[in-house]
């Protein structure tokens, strides 16, 4: 076991002994100053603590992992590895030297900050250690002695605050200098002082080596014989990922070293191009700062910002008017089955104008909340009707809740009035009056969720956003005339929405169901059903029903295998602010893998970094949202919808997105895949729940000064 440096002198004394070989006479030895058992002992005895207490300062805080652009995700990788070899322009590498110069550093230092800040842009954060090997051999009576006295110094390339390129060089060249000032401290020495948590699957301290290579050393010169090095590899990787370079013909030149089972070698290839790209520009102009540099080709461009992004096109319309195309269409058809019961299009058209006729006269209207205080049934349907067709938004509310948290409901919505089961049916002695001109702009519902302050929030939705969602519907699910839709979904949640309309916007009949988890798996009589993953995953799949959506919460890869065979299998995506739905996966089976699919008609998605510009494809970046789903947005909080509900940089006519605070990645088939979130927002069996609602509540009691909250499982 020899380090790299230990190879130039074993050439040396091959080609000595050859030579003494070839002229027939015994090879002289030079005696050794030291040899390495001596070095053993100065480390072990001689070096004792000094050194070490630097490296715990300048380590304090070290993020224990850091996010690379891996292909795969929470597996935990093996060490095999592979290389791909890259080089850099005669020209790219002149630029890097008169960089380095500049800034009175070296030409190593200019590599060590442009990964750093690749890094960082491919959501790394802003402080990512680097592990630098070092050849070790500081006293000169070490250079003849075969031997491993490499050593690898964890420096952290600092990122924060978004500084130049210059500047952050200045930053590397600092650590680096003071890194180099204590190298004789052994990595090990540093591992057990800092003591991070260890795993087979992973180096400790750093997932990045970026090493200086010099090829000099490969060089063998034996009399009379002609050599030349063959890269060989070994297979392995010993960190995720280890790029090597060094001065190579007229530039720079080296290879990058990464584990197969997270990298895919398209992939590294594509880093190694982004690594090039961010040198060249930086060469160019190192005031710029990091954010402004274009991480994109050409193509990725138009992937992300083009191709994959969706088209708010679609046809629009207003809920009264669906509703009427379908009464108008079957009159006769089943539109609700409830308790045994059916109920037509046209029977339910004339109870809702009934009640649409009294809430008219009761001053209902366009900008008016009702409240729903109606669990699933058929009242609830009609009395939604109703309070759509008068102009108003309905308020679901569930009666089953605290009346303490349905008055806060009411209250904050400002519901004009509050419909119970027993109000829904109006008897037919009142007379009709004329129904009041929407605008898709006007609100059609309020749903709340939970706020982060320790306040619920209520979600106000337009018209124009459902039926754009029931088109999406039409289209992705099959729905249609002889579709029977489940509802299993509580009123309060916008699923509901979802389930309901898709089924009374295209002519389907809509199944109420009491108890939805038993009757899944019980009944044979529905056709489309929506639900939470955590429900697919306790429940069997030999259920009879041919599209099953998977929606509201990260869908298990086994329960997507599970559930994909022998049906129509949707992984549905979205969040109540942009209309229950932002994008579909298309049908799943095992080898496409679970995605969050695309956006659905009518939608544009983009994944941006917090500077508002797209990332890459394969990298992290927060999802926002555009199309006519999106919400108005908050009831009486004019503050966090401005927030949330932000200026769209991509729409010329000056629309607003919704930033989700979801973090995903563009696959390379233009599926985006679900990461995870961007703040303590968590889900609780499909139940979405601010972990800031649940500490102020906490905090609110007598005697707790802090509380803070944490999902378990189980
Ligand atoms: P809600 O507004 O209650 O529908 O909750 C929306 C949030 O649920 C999203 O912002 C996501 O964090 C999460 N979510 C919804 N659908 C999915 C899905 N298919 N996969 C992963 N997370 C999801
Ligand atoms: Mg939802």
């Amino acid at each position: 076991a020899v380090d790299g440096w230990s190879a130039g002198v074993l050439w040396r004394d091959l080609a000595a002994a050859y030579g003494a070989r070839l002229a027939g006479v015994a090879p002289v030895w030079p005696a050794l100053p030291v040899g390495y058992v001596d070095f053993a002992v100065w480390q072990r005895e001689v070096l004792g603590e000094s050194g070490v207490g630097y490296w715990r300062s300048a380590l304090a805080g070290l993020p224990e992992r850091i996010e690379l652009p891996v292909d795969r995700r929470g597996v935990e990788p093996s060490d095999r590895g592979d290389v791909v070899p890259f080089r850099w322009s005669a020209e790219l590498s002149a630029g890097i030297s008169a960089l380095a110069a500049a800034g009175n550093a070296t030409a190593f230092m200019v590599v060590q900050a442009a990964l750093g800040a690749l890094l960082a842009r491919l959501g790394a954060g802003v402080d990512v250690p680097v592990g630098v090997p070092v050849a070790g051999r500081l006293d000169a009576a070490c250079a003849d002695v075969v031997g491993m006295f490499v050593n690898t110094l964890v420096l952290r390339v600092d990122v924060s605050g978004d500084p130049s390129f210059s500047e952050l060089l200045g930053r590397v060249r600092e650590r680096c200098l003071a890194g180099l000032g204590h190298q004789e401290v052994p990595f090990e020495r540093v591992v057990a002082e800092l003591n991070p948590t260890r795993s087979v699957a992973g180096h400790p301290l750093v997932q990045v080596l970026l090493a200086w290579q010099d090829a000099a050393f490969l060089d063998v010169v034996l009399p009379g014989v002609v050599s030349s090095p063959v890269p060989l590899h070994t297979g392995c990787s010993r960190v995720d990922l280890s790029v090597s370079v060094g001065p190579d013909g007229n530039g720079l030149a080296g290879v990058v070293e990464f584990r197969t089972d997270l990298f895919d070698r398209s992939t590294v290839e594509s880093l190694i191009g982004r690594f090039e790209r961010l040198l060249t520009t930086v060469v160019a102009t190192p005031e710029r700062r990091l954010h402004e540099i274009d991480l994109l080709s050409d193509t990725e461009r138009r992937q992300v910002l083009d191709e994959w992004v969706g088209s708010t096109e679609a046809d629009g319309g207003l809920l009264p008017e669906l509703f009427a195309a379908q009464v108008a269409r079957s009159p006769d058809a089943v539109a609700v089955v409830c308790g045994g019961r059916e109920f037509t299009y046209a029977e339910l058209d004339a109870a809702s104008d009934r009640l649409a006729w009294h809430l008219v006269r009761s001053g209902v209207g366009p900008e008016r909340v009702v409240g729903l205080l109606v669990p699933r049934s058929l009242e609830f349907v009609v009395g939604m009707l109703g309070v759509l067709k008068a102009g108003g938004a309905f308020l679901p509310v569930d009666p089953e809740h605290p009346g303490e948290r349905i008055d806060f409901l009411c209250r904050d919505a400002g519901a004009v009035l509050t419909l119970r089961p027993e109000d829904v049916f109006v008897d037919s002695s009142g007379e009709p009056v004329p129904l009041p001109i929407l605008d898709p702009r006007h609100p059609a519902y309020v749903v709340y969720t939970s706020g982060s302050t320790g306040v619920p929030k209520g979600v106000v939705v337009s018209h124009g956003g459902v039926p754009v969602m029931v088109g999406a519907q039409v289209r992705r699910l099959g729905l249609g005339p002889g579709s029977r839709v489940l509802w299993c979904a509580s009123p309060s949640f916008d699923a509901s929405v979802w389930e309901l309309w898709g089924a009374l916007g295209s002519g389907a009949a809509v199944v109420v169901s009491r108890d939805p988890v038993g009757d899944l798996a019980a009944r044979g009589d529905v056709t489309h059903v929506t639900v939470s993953p955590g429900v697919l995953g306790v429940l069997s799949a030999s259920v009879s029903v041919g599209t099953v959506v998977s929606a509201g919460e990260v869908l298990p890869a086994a329960v997507a295998a599970r559930w994909s065979v022998g049906r129509r299998l949707l992984n549905a995506y979205g969040p109540t602010e942009v209309t229950v739905c932002a994008t579909v996966s298309a049908p799943l089976s095992s080898d496409v893998g679970v995605s969050i699919g695309g956006p659905v008609e009518g939608t544009r998605v983009w994944v941006l970094d917090g500077w508002l510009r797209a990332v890459p494809p394969g990298v992290s970046g927060e999802l926002y949202v555009a199309g006519a789903g999106v919400a108005r947005g908050y009831v009486n909080r004019p503050g966090l919808t401005a927030e949330r509900f932000v200026a769209n940089p991509f729409d010329g006519g000056g629309g607003r997105m919704y930033r989700t605070g979801d973090v995903v990645r563009w696959r390379p088939d233009g599926q985006l895949e679900f990461v995870g979130r961007i703040d303590d927002q968590v889900k609780v069996r499909g139940h979405r729940v601010e972990l800031g609602e649940v500490e102020s509540a906490l905090a609110g009691c007598e005697g707790v000064r802090r509380a803070a909250a944490a999902v378990r499982d189980g």
